[in-house]
């Protein structure tokens, strides 16, 4: 159960804040990002994964 819940529940690796759902407008990509922009992913349904991105 805690697997499950950790899919939906994220939290950035900098600062722990939970990340903010955003689907992107043109492509329909779910996009997951911190709240204080430390951290970004976006998921590829062409891949089946996420790709990360640390911002700084
Ligand atoms: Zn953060």
């Amino acid at each position: 159960m805690n697997i499950l819940k950790n899919l939906f529940i994220e939290k950035c690796p900098k600062c722990n804040d939970v990340l903010v759902n955003k689907t992107h407008t043109l492509t329909a990509q779910i996009i997951k990002f911190c709240p204080n922009g430390h951290y970004e992913k976006e998921f590829h349904p062409t891949i089946e994964s996420y790709i990360e991105k640390y911002l700084t």
